[in-house]
């Protein structure tokens, strides 16, 4: 699979200034073109997880290497992971059920989205807690559901475990699919504004004209271009 050149070119203009739970949400509706926005902001995030996972299987293959630093020292950490290895969880996934009496469901793209406007991180938690698992609920839950979650729905919150040789500490670092493949295909965009640059320079030719181009045709005019 890959994108269309015109396509990846206004995905990446809608997204680059929305917010990243709304980039998310753009990205899903590539994996999933048969379910309307509404509908998939109301999908489980570890589903939205599962379907952005194949979609970077789908669009650029099953390895994915990517660097953060140490929390402890700073250093840069290198790591290189299967797209397949972080599905894998995603199979056990199954309804949350009652966490301390209450009946609950794991939070949604719209859930955070609510919570994103809110400065105060305890004041976020409490109103996510409200409405996963409705109005009794309080602060004091936090700890049995993030636990209760982290079972039912494995692939909410891809957390690596990584070992940094310069401090001898291991750290465990978030692993956000979405801001990663978001990076990606950015990346890719930039290259393409970059080559629709130099041709209409050198050619005169108009963006759609130079869009339309099979990708082949686009490299060998930029081979000659940059001679
Ligand atoms: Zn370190």
């Amino acid at each position: 699979m890959a994108l269309t050149a015109d396509f990846l070119l206004s995905m990446w203009a809608s997204g680059c200034e929305r917010h990243p739970i709304d980039r998310a949400l753009l990205l899903y509706a590539v994996a999933a073109p048969d379910s309307s926005t509404d509908e998939l902001a109301d999908r489980p995030l570890g589903e939205r997880n599962s379907a952005l996972l194949r979609l970077r299987q789908r669009l650029f293959g099953e390895e994915l290497a990517g660097y953060c630093d140490c929390p402890h020292c700073g250093e840069r950490l290198e790591f290189t992971l299967r797209c397949g290895d972080l599905l894998a969880p995603a199979a056990s996934a199954r309804p949350m059920g009652e966490v301390a009496g209450l009946s609950c469901r794991p939070p949604t793209s719209r859930d955070l989205a609510e919570i994103a406007r809110l400065d105060d991180p305890e004041q976020a938690m409490r109103l996510l807690l409200q409405r996963c698992c409705g109005d009794q609920a309080d602060a004091d839950l936090a700890p049995a559901f993030e636990a209760a979650l982290e079972e039912a729905d494995p692939c909410a919150d891809c957390s690596l475990e990584l070992g940094c040789e310069a401090c001898g500490q291991s750290a465990v670092v978030p692993f956000d699919i979405a801001h990663f493949l978001w990076e990606e295909l950015a990346a890719q965009a930039r290259r393409l504004l970059d080559e629709v640059h130099l041709l209409a320079r050198a050619y005169g030719w108009s963006e759609a004209q130079i869009l339309a181009l099979p990708a082949v045709r686009r490299q060998a005019y930029l081979k000659r271009v940059l001679a």
